[in-house]
């Protein structure tokens, strides 16, 4: 028999692997949280799990369907992170569970290094299809968004033959030896773990919400940077998000990337799009920068590629990706045929299911929903994003859109307070002062509607909170 979860007992540990959950798409909480077996399951990973992985909310999941998972305790939440940008296309979507038993039945792992397969050359296809630019593309496979940022920086270097790496101010590229030098935030991603890479630097960006440049008054302050600090002989490659995941969804002014790609071409400098968090329809087109008119050399992906699965990719202009030498790129398991099978279907979904029209829909609510918040409180200073993929920046109580001075306790509060309600609420911000709605495009408008009361209710509360102490103190 299945758990239907309509009792309200907690589920006894024993039964943790073998409950069949139902998962309805609905928001449910039936102990505290975290519940008394996820409590139980923590202090088994205290023991043996290093305290530099970080978890956001200490709930250990049994199971999720589309934009619902569910604890073993069987609380159900409203994911608006799907694992960060990744479960884009939802949880355990059907064709992608399909195509990967199949794949698996099949073969598992040969090495397309060694023995190639079809499904490698697939997904190179589709991404040659998808990715902004009408010219010949080529790609490499691999495993995760670093390694994709690492290839990507490799590959500039050996078709231009120079040294340097630039990148923007809030940038966030991961966090592998290379990558760690390439973020803007030192903690927690490069305190204590250099020396960092040489040779990369790190230029102005658009964030207009604080600089109120116009995109071409950016592009001449971040080029004069490129040019005078670094000069363009011995730049390698530019690489920009084209919307800031960590750094807090920044869109940037209209004209800022165009001129920066139009610079970077003049002056043979690879400019490279990560994409790893906005791409693959998340933000209501295959790809972000197609919102701002750009089309970059090389493209970098990864989270939402392949359902959940592991896999990431370089994709650009042939003549740049074939300045490799035979075996300079690679890796174990990179383009994993499972992880590929899983992509194919993903692509496939995006078509079928017209995804890109789902992730206009849910910005669109989000924004709606968002603005009458924006309306009720002044500490949502800004409404930004595109598609599934918007933010709201939280500055002080009382001084509104003037001061712009980062609220990072309240972050904290209402990501807090929807954890506990069951919402799913990731942050982001250089200043921790911006949080994110990165759902997966199975999200209903109920949900939505549902999940914006809990923030409303998150809000409401950390305001009386503060009013209580303010009198307290006043006493
Ligand atoms: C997550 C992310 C990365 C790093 O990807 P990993 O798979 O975690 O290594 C790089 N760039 C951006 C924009 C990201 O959001």
């Amino acid at each position: 028999m299945t758990d239907t979860l309509t009792d309200s007992a907690p589920i006894a540990a024993a039964d943790i692997a073998s409950t069949q959950y139902v998962v309805t798409q609905e928001r449910k909480i039936r102990t505290a949280i975290p519940g008394p077996i996820s409590a139980a399951l923590h202090e088994r990973r205290r023991a043996v799990v290093s305290d530099g992985v970080s978890s956001m909310l200490p709930v250990y999941i049994a199971k999720a369907n589309g934009a619902i998972v569910v604890d073993v305790d069987g609380n159900q939440f409203i994911d608006l992170g799907a694992g960060i940008g990744v479960t884009t296309i939802g949880h355990t979507e059907a064709s992608v569970v399909a195509a990967a038993v199949e794949q698996s039945q099949d073969f598992i792992h040969t090495l397309f290094t060694v023995t190639p397969y079809e499904e490698y050359v697939r997904v190179a296809e589709l991404l040659a299809e998808h990715t902004p630019g009408d010219f010949a593309k080529k790609s490499v496979l691999i495993n995760s968004g670093a390694e994709a940022v690492e290839n990507g920086v490799k590959i500039a270097r050996k078709y231009t033959g120079r040294r340097a790496v630039a990148v923007l101010d809030h940038a966030y590229h991961g966090r592998t030896v290379l990558t760690m030098a390439m973020n803007y935030k030192a903690m927690p991603y490069a305190t204590g773990y250099g020396p960092l890479a040489s040779d990369v630097y790190h230029a102005p960006s658009s964030y207009p919400y604080h600089d109120g440049l116009t995109g071409a008054e950016a592009a001449v302050r971040t080029i004069t940077y490129l040019d005078k600090v670094i000069g363009a002989s011995d730049l390698a490659c530019l690489v920009v998000e084209p919307i800031q995941g960590e750094g807090g969804f920044m869109v940037p002014a209209d004209g800022y990337l165009p001129a920066l790609q139009k610079w970077c071409t003049a002056n043979g400098v690879v400019m490279i799009a990560d994409e790893i968090q906005s791409g693959m329809a998340r933000s209501g087109k295959y790809f972000a920068s197609e919102h701002f008119g750009w089309i970059p050399d090389l493209v970098l992906t990864a989270k939402g590629i392949a359902g959940g699965f592991p896999l990431a990719a370089v994709t650009g202009r042939a003549e740049i990706m074939d300045a490799s030498q035979p075996g300079g790129l690679g890796g174990t398991f990179g383009g994993n045929p499972v992880s590929c099978a899983a992509a194919i279907a993903v692509f496939d979904a995006i078509e079928a299911n017209n995804l890109l029209g789902e992730a206009v829909r849910i910005g669109k609510s989000l924004t709606t929903g968002l603005t009458a918040l924006k309306n009720k409180y002044d500490i949502i200073g800004e409404i930004r994003g595109h598609g599934a993929m918007m933010a709201i920046e939280l500055v002080q109580p009382g001084t509104g859109d003037t001061t712009k001075t980062p609220n990072a306790a309240a972050v904290s509060a209402i990501s807090t307070y929807a954890g506990q309600h069951g919402v799913l609420l990731l942050t982001a911000g250089t200043y921790g002062n911006v949080l994110r709605f990165l759902p997966s495009l199975a999200l209903s408008d109920s949900l939505i509607i549902d999940a914006l009361s809990v923030i409303d209710d998150a809000i409401a509360a950390h305001a009386a909170a503060l009013t209580a102490a303010l009198t307290a103190s006043s006493h």
